[in-house]
């Protein structure tokens, strides 16, 4: 646990130092769970989302895309169930006076014991060596089962009392697993409550016409409310999909680790529209795709996993959590969820409009199902990040910080270094420099010696280093450095650009995911 944390530590500091996310008005001593992004911040982001909207609805032929206001009537969240049922359950210690999610006290318990599993896993790792078989070790070692069970019976448990909205037991298992605030170390808990989480704002000048708001909780009713106006001037048969990325907001009880858990955060969110009684299908589809997408980023199988949800969502039949390996645990990433008509047919009730579609194929008029795919923006930020931070020991006995961001969502994809600051060289760097900027974010760094300018560079995630010394007058070609194997080879001037296309260009990533 310590080395976790300090771990998430590493990686927060890093943000900051490297200029990717910064505190809110930190001047002011920051708001608490609101972060900016910073110089190499809003790069990544903007390559995250760019990626995913590639994705989405470019090499889809059936998704479109929106881009829906964040205000929105305020029956729409009536309609959406988030009025009613947009609540997390919390709980306070009476001695730290700290307000938790009871759901997430409990989770935490289940990823102790899950962490309990992977010692066993690792000390039998050690033991047995070459011979060692994990499946089998899994599912034959007795205390693992033990915990596997234990952990088990404590999700079902908290599911159902979740579902039944059975708040006494949700404190009466806290209770039962002596579960102890972090801070105070007491089990002086008060009752489980419910906590509506959106934010609410008014509308107009005057206090008796204004109008009461929400800032949206999620981008989906966005979506939901222009199905028909999308579907009739797109001309779009089911199924079909609508794609967002866009601000939500939530007021979240417990906002800590970092971008983790903001109250103001981007989703990513695609609605796919389809014919009643096929939303089986469609699940499956969807969440194999999903991990194909994640899995073409090189960030490594063993870091992502499903989780099927016990507890469904008001709006749910099917619902499953791609989650990634945070420094903390594996934790939700993304969310798949099989929605039913359950939004659409809401939103017909409450606005008495028709949302239905004719299918040409059956003759019917009917209100298509929805799967969606929904993940957070900032969350996959700080998948990516995280997952890159690095210290490596090298062969000569140093070491060096490196953050091996896939270089296709990289901030910079190449610094152009001169090796010193005269003969000509600046000259040259800066002229390869100038033709590589139309296509590409390029650094150029020219102070310092050169093997500081490579861990600059490492540290801040640029993969590609291209140095001009004075051969590139002689004969023309550059040193391109790799940050990841730091191997360096000889390449002609007039294929740099070749190279770094190769490395780089969204293409070659995501056709990884055919
Ligand atoms: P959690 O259980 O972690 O609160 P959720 O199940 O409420 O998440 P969804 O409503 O399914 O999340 O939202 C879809 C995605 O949006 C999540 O998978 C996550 O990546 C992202 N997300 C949700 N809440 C936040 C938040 N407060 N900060 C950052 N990202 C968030």
């Amino acid at each position: 646990m310590a080395k976790q944390e300090d771990d998430f530590k590493k990686v927060i500091a890093h943000a900051k130092e490297y200029g990717y996310v910064f505190q809110s008005s930190e001047i002011y001593d920051g708001l608490s769970a609101v972060y900016d992004y910073a110089q190499n911040g809003v790069e990544l982001k903007n390559n995250i989302r760019e990626y995913w909207w590639k994705a989405m609805v470019q090499l889809h032929e059936n998704i479109v895309g929106l881009d829906a206001a964040i205000f929105m009537h305020p029956t729409t969240w009536k309609a959406s169930g988030h009025i009613d049922a947009f609540n997390d359950p919390l709980i306070d210690n009476k001695d730290s006076k700290k307000r938790y999610r009871a759901d997430v006290l409990v989770e935490d318990h289940v990823a102790r014991i899950e962490a309990k599993i992977d010692k066993e896993v690792e000390k039998a790792a050690k033991r047995f060596g070459e011979t060692f078989d994990k499946e089998q070790f899994l599912a034959t070692n007795a205390r693992v089962i033990g915990y596997m069970e234990q952990a088990g019976a404590i999700l079902k448990r908290l599911g159902k009392s979740l579902e039944k909205e059975d708040l006494a037991d949700v404190k009466l298992l806290i209770e039962e697993l002596e579960i102890a605030c972090p801070v105070s170390g007491s089990r002086n808990w008060t009752d489980v409550k419910q906590f509506n989480l959106m934010f609410g704002t008014k509308l107009g000048a005057t206090a008796d016409t204004a109008m009461d708001l929400y800032l949206r909780p999620e981008t989906a009713q966005g979506i939901f409310v222009n199905f028909l106006n999308v579907q009739k001037t797109g001309r779009m048969k089911i199924p079909f999909g609508i794609a967002q990325v866009g601000k939500a907001f939530r007021n979240e009880i417990v906002a800590r680790q970092f971008i983790f858990r903001m109250r103001e955060f981007e989703q990513m969110e695609m609605q796919f529209f389809i014919r009643p009684g096929t939303q089986k299908e469609w699940y499956e589809q969807w969440k194999e795709t999903r991990m194909k997408w994640h899995l073409s980023m090189g960030m490594g199988p063993e870091n992502y996993r499903f989780h099927d949800h016990e507890k469904l969502a008001h709006y749910a039949d099917a619902a499953a959590d791609i989650e990634f390996r945070f420094p903390f645990g594996f934790k939700e990433l993304e969310g798949i969820h099989s929605r039913t008509d359950f939004d659409l047919g809401n939103h017909e009730k409450y606005s008495g409009k028709k949302l239905q579609y004719f299918d040409p194929d059956t003759n019917e008029h009917y209100v298509p199902y929805v799967v969606e795919t929904s993940i957070g923006l900032d969350r996959m930020f700080l998948a990516v990040f995280s997952n890159s931070l690095q210290e490596e020991e090298l062969d000569n006995g140093t070491s060096r910080t490196v953050l091996k961001i896939p270089p296709v969502l990289a901030p910079t994809k190449a610094a152009v270094l001169p090796l010193v600051k005269k003969d000509g060289l600046p000259e040259v760097a800066m002229k390869i420099y100038d033709e590589l900027k139309w296509d590409y974010n390029i650094a150029y760094d020219e102070k310092d010696a050169v093997g500081r300018r490579y861990r600059r560079q490492d540290a801040a995630g640029t993969p590609l280093c291209i140095t001009v010394d004075h051969q590139t007058l002689e004969d023309d070609t550059v040193t391109l450095r790799y940050r990841d194997s730091m191997e360096q080879i000889r390449i002609p001037v007039a294929t740099i650009r070749e190279k770094v296309s190769l490395e780089v260009d969204m293409k070659y990533w995501l056709k990884k995911m055919a």
